[in-house]
């Protein structure tokens, strides 16, 4: 059973949140598709820690960055989504 410490619930199951992919910028206003492009389709698949966005769906309803290891599924970091410390 894999646990999320949120800021705002404490620790909870992650059958209550909702994986968004890799936590990573959005492009600017700039219109370049290529730039989408590359933001919705080109992920890295790591092995080892990775920055994920999750979204507690049945709980609080906020988007939390956390730094999980793939391969031992350790939780290192929860925070907020865009807060200072990223
Ligand atoms: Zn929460």
């Amino acid at each position: 059973m894999l646990v999320i410490e949120c800021p705002a619930c404490g620790p909870r199951n992650t059958s209550e949140f909702s994986f968004s992919g890799p936590a990573k910028a959005r492009p600017g206003p700039d219109p370049n598709p290529e730039s989408w492009r590359r933001y919705l389709y080109e992920q890295d698949n790591v092995a080892g820690v990775a920055t994920e966005r999750w979204f507690h769906v049945n709980g609080c309803r906020l988007f939390l960055d956390i730094e999980r290891h793939t391969v031992t599924n350790e939780i290192t970091s929860v925070r907020r989504a865009g807060s200072a410390d990223e």
